[in-house]
């Protein structure tokens, strides 16, 4: 065995060692070509005027309608499509994009936030000497250069360590990721390096110990994708590009070609979603950039044309910010079933994910419990035992469709396809599918170069190298700084502001209201827990945010980082909507519950209702149940088998302890799992059966009925904690 892996890791080590001197070699002359690749003056290149600020829904409905003709209409508002619009706009082309939903809301939003090249695809590169996967990576890191580059509010570099836990793999690992440093050539954001055992456990103390050998640190980039992808439409539409959020596509225009008889896409008929009004946008090249949604559009173009995406699932959860330092990231390599695992700073919290399985293609994907469970317990595995992995600090899951691809031009139709593809049809439909968000500007570039040369637009190279996304022009590491001098903003709340919109950051202050405090002067919180302020609302609907779900999971990204906190934000957040979009009562009430229901099915939080009815063989001991029992008849006074909110009132004054009715309707809905306006018996052993299980956690009426219990018992008052809030 010992013997086995010896010649393995030599050969293992041998064909690292080949591998540098070709990476050596391909960097070498990618220097002697390019020098350096981010070049932030190609900004200046751009001959198209910026406006200083980009025009409101309803103006750019209006220039849809009124323009006769556009040179390229785009479907899909994710990084592709409006990677192609910033593309095409910047080229001078008259440039129009239609999303049916809101920018991002697609697998956009839903990605590992991570712009990196892969190292693992550097290291199937090298161990099958496949030059096409060696290019693709070559391709992604120089993105990832770029892309930090033009959005440096949005984006950071990140440390990520790899654990090693065999001697062998320590030599193997390292030559991989020193390649992937020297692949990135100018590029690399920082050097990797070893780190022996006790150097690992300092800057991972969290780190399982046992059988630890050291581990490899490399960098690779982190964003907050939703934003980002956002920045890049609104930069977009201030080069003039009119770009319509809830503007579906419902089908393709067509004209007769004169000479050759043939049939040409013209144009699409589209619906505003928001009004039902239906309207034609007419253009010489349409481009489909809808992700997985794209066999539905080349369908559109030719109903008898095969599908080429394979849709595949991937799940994230989100843990409390205490199971991941603060800035270093956690790369599994190898997990249980051979996919890789990340475990990773975001937002303040921990995001760990993915799982990859196949899927039908759906607007509204939804994490399993299976999938959080798997993730779960492979983080168990690098985790020290010390640290208890409960399924109750799961705070929000989600699901995002990967688009992979098989490339139509190719005879092979099974083989999935590593890079993106670029697809004209006979009627002149351009698609570009499959890629990944890191090199989404590459792919809008080859887009709409194949654009150009089909149909003959008149249009030079691409301008999106080193130009600057919205926020980034006068931004500065210290920017937050002047935030919190100027406005009176907390320190959290301006760092937040600035790390989000950037030079941006002084209009959301600017309507930021007063809080009638000494310190902070100005900037209501959302919830109290994340730097969301109200005015980031009024300043969401500027910035095209039309329904509630656009705020909590893409304009502050709350959905994703803890959905009961989402949902106490909601009814505030409706409420600011609801005066800046003229939105009546019932207007109101439609929006609370399509977000509600969001954060039900795609959050994750019907998973916590499904944990919580799953234990419903309630495994508590007699002795327990009787304890509970009597916790629960404290609160039901009058033996009605159930609890209301007025029966927590009373015992909670009794103590005084103050709570304000809508919380206390929050505390009990997340216990209420048939949804009748009461907690009844039963449903409050099986909470503490589940939180007895670890399938829950810091559950808020539980934490309340407990201190009630003792504080009737003891007669001493003491504040209510407000936990983090499992799912
Ligand atoms: C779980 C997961 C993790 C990932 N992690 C990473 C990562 O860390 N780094 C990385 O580089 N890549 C990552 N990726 C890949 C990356 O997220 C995707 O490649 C990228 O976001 C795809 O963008 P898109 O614009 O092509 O698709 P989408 O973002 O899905 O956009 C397509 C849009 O088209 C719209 N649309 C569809 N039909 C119509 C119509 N008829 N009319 C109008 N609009 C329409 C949809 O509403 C949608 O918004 C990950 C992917 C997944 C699934």
């Amino acid at each position: 065995m010992a013997f086995q892996k010896a010649v393995k890791g030599t050969v293992l080590i041998g064909g690292g060692a080949i591998a540098t001197v070709f990476g050596l070699s391909q960097f070498s002359q990618y220097r002697n070509k390019h020098g350096s690749l981010v070049n932030v003056q190609a900004a200046e290149a751009v001959t198209v005027p910026i406006k200083n600020d980009f025009p409101t829904r309803e103006e750019q409905i209006s220039t849809l309608k009124s323009t006769p003709e556009f040179d390229v209409l785009i479907i899909g508002g994710g990084a592709t499509g409006c990677g192609c619009a910033l593309d095409a706009v910047t080229r001078g082309l008259k440039t129009a994009l239609l999303e049916r939903d809101d920018f991002s809301s697609g697998t956009s939003s839903r990605s590992t936030k991570l712009i990196h090249g892969g190292v693992r695809y550097l290291q199937k590169a090298i161990m099958k000497l496949d030059f096409e996967q060696y290019k693709m990576v070559k391709e992604a890191l120089q993105e990832r250069a770029n892309l930090l580059e033009i959005a440096p509010h949005l984006s950071a570099p990140l440390p990520i360590m790899l654990p090693v836990y065999k001697w062998w793999q320590l030599p193997y690992y390292w030559i991989g990721i020193k390649l992937y440093d020297l692949v990135a050539g100018s590029q690399c954001l920082k050097r990797s390096y070893v780190l022996s055992k006790s150097r690992a456990l300092e800057h991972f103390p969290m780190l399982r110990k046992d059988k630890l050998v050291g581990a490899i640190v490399y960098y690779d980039g982190q964003h907050n994708d939703a934003r980002m992808n956002l920045a890049i439409a609104l930069t977009a539409a201030r080069y003039g590009a009119a770009t319509a959020n809830y503007t579906e596509v419902l089908r393709l225009l067509k004209r007769t070609e004169p000479g050759s008889g043939k049939q040409r896409v013209c144009g699409a008929r589209c619906r505003d979603v928001l009004t039902g009004q239906e309207f034609d946008v007419k253009a010489k090249c349409v481009i489909n950039a809808t992700g997985p949604f794209t066999d539905s559009v080349r369908k559109m173009d030719d109903q008898e044309v095969p599908n080429i995406c394979q849709p595949s699932a991937g799940v994230h959860i989100v843990m409390p910010g205490y199971y991941s330092p603060d800035n270093m990231g956690l790369l599994d390599p190898a997990t249980s079933d051979g996919r890789v695992i990340f475990f990773l700073p975001w937002e303040k919290m921990t995001i760990a994910g993915t799982t990859d399985s196949p899927t039908d293609v759906t607007s509204h994907p939804i994490p399993t419990e299976e999938d959080i469970n798997f993730i779960l317990s492979e983080v168990r595995n690098y985790l020290s035992v010390d640290v208890e992995v409960r399924r109750g600090d799961v705070l929000a899951a989600w699901s995002g469709i990967r688009p992979l691809v098989t490339d139509p031009n190719s005879k092979d139709t099974q083989s999935i396809c590593r890079n993106h593809v670029v697809a004209v049809s006979d009627s002149g439909l351009v698609t570009i599918a499959g890629g990944k968000w890191t090199t989404y500007r590459a792919m809008a570039q080859d887009t709409i170069d194949a654009a150009i040369q089909a149909h003959n637009l008149p249009a030079g190279s691409s301008k999106t190298i080193g130009l600057l996304l919205q926020g980034a022009e006068d931004w500065s590491p210290t920017l937050y700084i002047r935030l919190v001098q100027d406005y009176g903003l907390e320190s959290e709340v301006a760092q937040h502001l600035a790390s989000t919109y950037g030079d941006k950051a002084f209009e959301v202050a600017k309507i930021a209201q007063v809080t009638g405090k000494r310190w902070p002067i100005v900037g209501k919180r959302l919830v109290s827990e994340f730097p969301y302020i109200e005015a980031e609302v009024i300043y969401g609907v500027k910035e095209y945010a039309r329904t509630a779900v656009d705020i909590i999971s893409r304009r502050t990204r709350l959905a994703f980082l803890n959905v009961q906190a989402a949902e106490e934000a909601l009814p505030r957040i409706v409420d600011i909507m609801g005066k800046e979009l003229n939105w009546n009562e019932q207007k109101k009430k439609e929006e609370l519950e399509a977000a509600r229901k969001f954060l039900y099915y795609e959050m994750g939080y019907k998973v916590k209702s499904d944990q919580l009815t799953d234990s419903s063989e309630i495994t508590l001991m007699p002795s327990d149940i009787e304890r509970y029992k009597k916790r629960f008849h404290m609160f039901d006074k009058d033996k009605k088998g159930f609890i209301t909110i007025l029966d927590v009132q009373r015992v909670l004054e009794s103590i005084s302890v103050q709570i304000d009715e809508k919380t206390l309707h929050d505390i009990l809905n997340e216990v209420d799992l048939n949804k009748n306006g009461q907690v009844e018996l039963i449903e409050f052993l099986q909470l503490m059966s589940a939180i007895q299980k670890g399938h829950v956690s810091g559950s808020r009426l539980a934490v309340l009925m407990k201190t009630a219990e003792e504080n009737l018992r003891q007669r001493v008052v003491i504040p209510v904690d407000r936990s983090g809030g499992g799912l």
